[in-house]
C-alpha cells in the first residue's frame, strides 16, 4: 500500500486501496478511512492523537534534544540535512510524539510514530522520547501506550540505534515489574528492529486494520527464499491467525477498544475498588450489579450436595456433560459476565480457537476469564477442535494468566474439554510441556483464581486450567482422568463398558465434592443447565461472586500458600483417611 499524501490544500485524494477520488474533508471525518473500500490511509502523529484522545485533556510532552548525528553519516545527503528535510515537510521535532492525555476517561501516556518522519525510523532520539514516555508512565503510575509505524532502526545512527531496542524495552520492564499495562498498536508498516522490541513485548497487542508487521520486509525475504509468499503475508488478519496480535481492530473502533482495556486493567491492584464487606462465602447471598448485597433464599439443592448421594447415574451425567445444548463458555462469557474483550494468540505462530480468553466485568468488577470453548453445532465443534487445546491453546492461557498476575486481576477458568488435543502437531509442539507449565504457573499464580468445571473436565486439559484456590463444578459436569470409553477399552474388555467405567472412575461432582476435589457444586436447574440456561447461568454468576469476593482481600502469598497445601492435602496418606466412597 503506498498511501496518498496530501497536502493541506488539496481538496480530493486518491484512495490507495480502489483508486477512488474521495472529497479530502469527507474522508477525514471518515477518519482517513475509504468509504468505499474500507482502506485505511496512513496517520501522522498529530492526526492520530486528536482522532484516540478525549478532546481537551493533551498534553504534549518536550520533544526537544541536543542534535545528534554521532557518526557524521553522509550518504546522497548529510544526516542532518535529511533531518532538516523531515522537520520541515512533517512540522514535528523527530519521528514520534509523545503526550500525556485521557482516552475515555483513562489517563494515559502515549507515544505515537510518524512514519512520515524518516519512515519512522528508530534513531536515539526516537527511543530516547519513548524511553522518557515510558518513564512518565511509571512515575504518573498509568498505562503506556505506543502506536507504532516504523521501517525500523534509523540506519544513518549505526549501532547506536540499534540499542535503542533495548533502551525502550527495559523501560517496558520496569512498567510490568509495577503491574502498569503497557499497549501497543501496529498501524502500518511496523518492521525491524521496532517489531522486534516495543512494538510486540507489550501486554496487549492490538494491529490496525489493514496493517502489517514483521521482523524482515517482504522484498528481502523473496529476494531470500525466492519464493513467493503466502497470501495476505503479515497483515492483520495474518498475524492474528498465527498468534501474534490480540486483536485485529478498525480504525473507528480503536478509541472504544482502547478505553474498555484500560478500564478493565485500571481494575487490577494498584487501585482496586473496595469490597463492600460481608460475611464470607455463603450460598444466600449474592451481589447485584451495582454490588449491593441481596438476600437470596436458601437453595434445597446446594444444601443436599453435602451429603445426599447423586441420584443420577454417572453415565446419565456424562451424556448431560457432553449435551451440545449445554451452555459453553462464550455462552457464560455472554451471560455471566459483561463487556468481555477477547484476547488472542500465544505470540509464538498460533491462535487456538479451543481455548477463548479476555478480560470482562463480573458484577462491575474486572477478571480475566479463560476457559475452552466447544460450540453447540457440528460445524462449530469441529471449528473449536471440540473443546481440545492445542499446545497454542495452552500457551495463550498461561499468557493470559501472567498478564492477569502483573495486572492484579483474579483470573476464572471455564473447563470444559475431553481433554488436551491428541494430535501429531500437538505433539510435535510439546502439548506435555505445554500442559506442565500451566499447572506450575498456576501453583504459584499471585492472584486469586477461581475455576468452575462446567461440563466435561477431561485429564491434564482440564487441570491445565484448574489449578485454583476454589474448584467449583456444576452439578452435572463431570471431571476424570480418562474419558469412561478410554477406561474401559484399557481395564475392561471393551468401550462398550463405558457407563461401568464411569461409574467406577467417580468423576460427578457429588463423588468429587466428597473427595475434596471439588470445593463447591452449582446446582443445575432441576432438568439440566441445557434446558434453563439463563437460570444454570444466575446460580453460576453467585457462585462465582461468593468464592470470588473473599480471595480478593487475601494477600498474593497467602494465597499461593494456601493454594499449595490445597493440593498438597492430595498425597497418599492424607486421602486415605477420606476414602469411604464405597
Ligand atoms: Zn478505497
Amino acid at each position: 500500500m503506498t498511501a496518498t499524501a496530501p497536502r493541506q490544500e488539496q481538496l480530493w485524494s486518491r484512495c490507495a486501496g480502489c483508486a477512488s477520488l474521495l472529497y479530502r474533508k469527507r474522508l477525514r471525518r471518515n477518519l482517513d478511512v475509504c468509504p468505499e473500500c474500507g482502506e485505511h490511509a496512513r496517520l501522522g502523529a498529530p492526526e492520530r492523537l486528536r482522532q484516540l484522545v478525549d478532546p481537551g485533556s493533551l498534553r504534549l510532552l518536550p520533544d526537544r534534544l541536543p542534535e545528534a548525528d554521532p557518526l557524521d553519516f553522509v550518504d546522497a545527503l548529510p544526516y542532518p540535512h535529511r533531518l532538516t528535510g523531515a522537520r520541515a515537510s512533517t512540522g514535528l521535532a523527530e519521528g514520534v510524539v509523545c503526550a500525556t492525555a485521557t482516552i475515555g476517561g483513562h489517563p494515559v501516556v502515549l507515544a505515537v510514530m510518524d512514519f512520515r518522519f524518516l519512515g519512522g525510523s528508530l534513531g536515539c532520539a526516537v527511543g530516547e522520547l519513548i524511553t522518557r514516555a515510558a518513564e512518565r508512565a511509571l512515575d504518573d503510575r498509568t498505562p503506556l501506550v505506543l502506536i507504532t509505524a516504523s521501517g525500523g532502526a534509523r540506519m544513518q545512527e549505526g549501532a547506536l540505534s540499534l540499542m535503542q531496542m533495548a533502551t525502550v524495552s527495559q523501560a517496558i520492564a520496569a512498567l510490568r515489574e509495577a503491574g502498569l499495562l503497557t499497549v501497543s498498536v501496529l498501524t502500518d508498516p511496523t518492521y525491524g528492529g521496532v517489531a522486534a522490541s516495543f512494538a510486540t513485548n507489550t501486554d496487549l497487542v492490538l494491529a490496525e486494520s489493514g496493517a502489517r508487521m514483521g521482523f524482515a520486509g517482504p522484498r528481502v525475504i523473496r529476494q531470500i527464499t525466492g519464493r513467493a509468499l503466502p497470501e495476505g503475508f503479515q497483515t492483520a488478519d495474518f498475524l492474528l491467525e498465527h498468534g501474534q496480535v490480540d486483536m485485529v481492530v478498525q480504525r473507528r473502533s480503536l478509541r472504544g477498544r482502547l478505553t474498555a482495556l484500560l478500564a478493565a486493567t485500571h481494575a487490577g491492584r494498584p487501585a482496586r475498588p473496595a469490597v463492600p464487606r460481608q460475611e464470607p462465602a455463603s450460598h444466600r447471598e449474592r451481589l447485584a450489579d451495582d454490588g449491593a448485597v441481596v438476600a437470596q433464599p436458601p437453595d434445597p439443592a446446594a444444601e443436599k450436595d453435602a451429603g445426599t448421594p447423586a441420584v443420577r447415574d454417572a453415565w446419565d451425567t456424562v451424556r448431560l456433560a457432553r449435551h451440545p445444548g449445554r451452555p459453553t463458555t462464550l455462552d457464560y462469557l455472554d451471560s455471566v459476565f459483561d463487556g468481555f474483550v477477547e484476547l488472542h494468540g500465544d505470540r509464538l505462530g498460533a491462535d487456538c480457537p479451543a481455548i477463548v480468553g479476555g478480560v470482562a466485568r463480573l458484577a462491575g468488577r474486572h477478571v480475566m476469564v479463560i476457559g475452552h470453548q466447544k460450540g453447540h453445532t457440528t460445524a462449530e465443534l469441529v471449528a473449536r477442535n471440540f473443546g481440545m487445546a492445542s499446545p497454542a491453546g495452552h500457551r495463550k492461557a498461561l499468557r493470559l494468566m501472567r498478564l492477569a498476575a502483573r495486572l492484579g486481576l483474579p483470573v476464572v477458568t471455564l473447563v470444559d474439554t475431553p481433554g488436551a488435543d491428541p494430535g501429531v502437531s500437538a505433539e510435535e509442539q510439546g502439548q506435555a510441556a505445554a500442559i506442565a507449565e500451566n499447572i506450575l504457573t498456576l501453583t504459584v499464580l499471585p492472584t486469586p483464581v477461581l475455576a468452575v468445571i462446567t461440563g466435561e473436565g477431561g485429564s491434564g486439559g482440564a487441570l491445565a486450567l484448574a489449578v485454583a484456590d476454589r474448584v467449583l463444578m456444576l452439578e452435572n459436569a463431570v471431571y476424570s482422568v480418562i474419558s469412561p470409553e478410554g477406561c474401559a477399552a484399557i481395564l475392561w474388555p471393551d468401550r462398550s463398558a463405558a457407563p461401568q467405567a464411569a461409574r467406577a472412575l467417580r468423576l460427578t461432582a457429588p463423588d468429587l465434592r466428597r473427595l475434596g476435589v471439588v470445593d463447591e457444586v452449582v446446582p443445575e436447574p432441576s432438568s439440566a443447565a441445557h434446558d434453563d440456561p439463563a437460570e444454570t447461568a444466575h446460580r453460576l454468576r453467585a457462585a462465582l461472586l461468593a468464592n470470588l469476593l473473599p480471595l480478593l482481600d487475601v494477600p498474593p502469598a497467602m494465597l499461593v500458600r494456601l493454594r499449595r497445601q490445597r493440593f498438597r492435602r492430595f498425597g497418599a496418606n492424607r486421602v486415605g483417611a477420606r476414602a469411604g466412597l464405597r
